[in-house]
């Protein structure tokens, strides 16, 4: 099958002809008809976290059953599912008390060692990404990385909802339990930021406040439900121009969906008394934020919070994401900017990279 693989770190995706096992116990095999760009990808792709290569990244995908393993029990051929890259076993006392994404033996559906790769290159391993493996034609997964969807919902919108939605939208709604009447900021309008915006606007939050550097991601941003913008390079204060919008001294949550040091700790600086501060951007490993345990966190009853996939159970949350876009109460559209094909992967992460789109999505034939 066709894939775009990345080779080393700093590369560019290359499209090259990658082997795909059949699928064994309790796997899946999908042919991807969707494979949204997330920002995580790319940074696999510039910086080495010390990731095996050549590997295949993509993990906000959705497609259709086409073979399934003797033992899968949840999905059947002609499914549509959607790509979930939240590893839980389902059987561990974190799974079974209801919090997957915290799951203690999430190599539990992966391959054993034993086991040949999922995908390999003439005869050499290439590494699955996230379980999931997107950009390609094909993916094989285990069935606790698959959740069945809708069939009204275009490829295109659904794969938004195995990375960005959850991420956002699961951190204001699951993380955060933002509560009909409450203030909530969104530090950083990206497709991950949007969707924070729209959980809180789902959960009932009063008052939404979308900080950007970028009008135009600001615009967007009153699509998915803000109703107030700060463009934080136009204002001196942000913690002044913060309090003056809700009327008190901050926000009850902050969610960070950038990832710099800088805004981290702004995020912690615009909450109010007793608020969160939700740390979900890809933030480097050893920043140290710079924050009075004291004077700020203990005096102020306040908490950081660093989260993950939203806090997101995928089997019960994506099928009731998808449900809620068939309603018309969650906003997908106007997150993709462009689909494009899997030649244009490059192109595609280019635009990304200049911060005007939250998202370009590969479509496949
Ligand atoms: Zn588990
Ligand atoms: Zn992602």
């Amino acid at each position: 099958m066709k894939a775009a693989v990345l080779n080393a770190v700093g590369e560019k995706f290359i499209i090259e002809d990658v082997d795909i096992d059949d699928p064994i116990e309790n796997e899946v095999l999908v042919d991807v008809k969707a494979c949204g760009l997330c920002h995580s990808d790319s940074h696999i792709q510039e910086n080495d976290f010390g990731f095996p290569m050549p590997t295949v990244l993509g993990h906000e995908a959705a497609g259709v059953v086409t073979k399934v393993g003797p033992e899968v029990t949840t999905v059947e051929v002609g499914d549509h599912v959607v790509g979930s890259l939240i590893d839980f076993c389902g059987r561990c006392p974190r799974c079974t008390s209801g919090r997957p994404w915290q799951c203690v033996n999430p190599a539990a559906v992966a391959r054993t060692a034993d086991q040949p790769s999922r995908l390999s290159r003439n005869g050499e391993a290439v590494t699955q990404f996230s379980s999931l493996s997107g950009f390609a034609e094909q993916i094989l997964t285990h069935e606790n990385n698959l959740v069945k969807v809708n069939k009204d919902i275009p490829f295109d919108k659904a794969c938004l909802l195995g990375c960005g939605v959850i991420t956002g939208a699961g951190t204001a709604i699951n993380t955060a339990g933002v509560k009909v009447g409450d203030t909530v900021a969104v530090i950083g309008c990206g497709g991950i930021g949007l969707n924070a915006v729209q959980g809180a606007a789902i959960a009932g939050a009063r008052r939404i406040i979308a900080i950007d550097l970028q009008n135009e991601k600001l615009a967007l941003a009153k699509k998915f439900g803000a109703t107030d913008t700060i463009n934080s390079g136009e204002v001196e204060d942000l913690v002044a121009a913060v309090a003056e919008i809700t009327g008190t001294n901050g926000v009850d949550h902050a969610i960070e969906a950038i990832g710099l040091k800088a805004t981290a700790e702004q995020a912690v600086r615009i909450l109010r008394e007793g608020g969160g501060a939700y740390l979900i951007g890809m933030i480097k490993p050893g920043t140290r934020l710079d924050v009075d345990p004291f004077t700020e966190l203990l005096m102020n009853q306040l908490r950081i919070q660093g989260v993950k996939m939203g806090s997101t159970n995928p089997q019960q949350d994506i099928s009731l994401y998808a449900e809620l876009y068939t309603q018309g109460r969650l906003n997908l559209d106007d997150l993709v900017a462009r689909t494009i094909s899997l030649d244009e992967i490059n192109e595609g992460y280019e635009e990304l990279r200049d911060g005007k789109v939250a998202r370009n999505v590969i479509v496949f034939d």
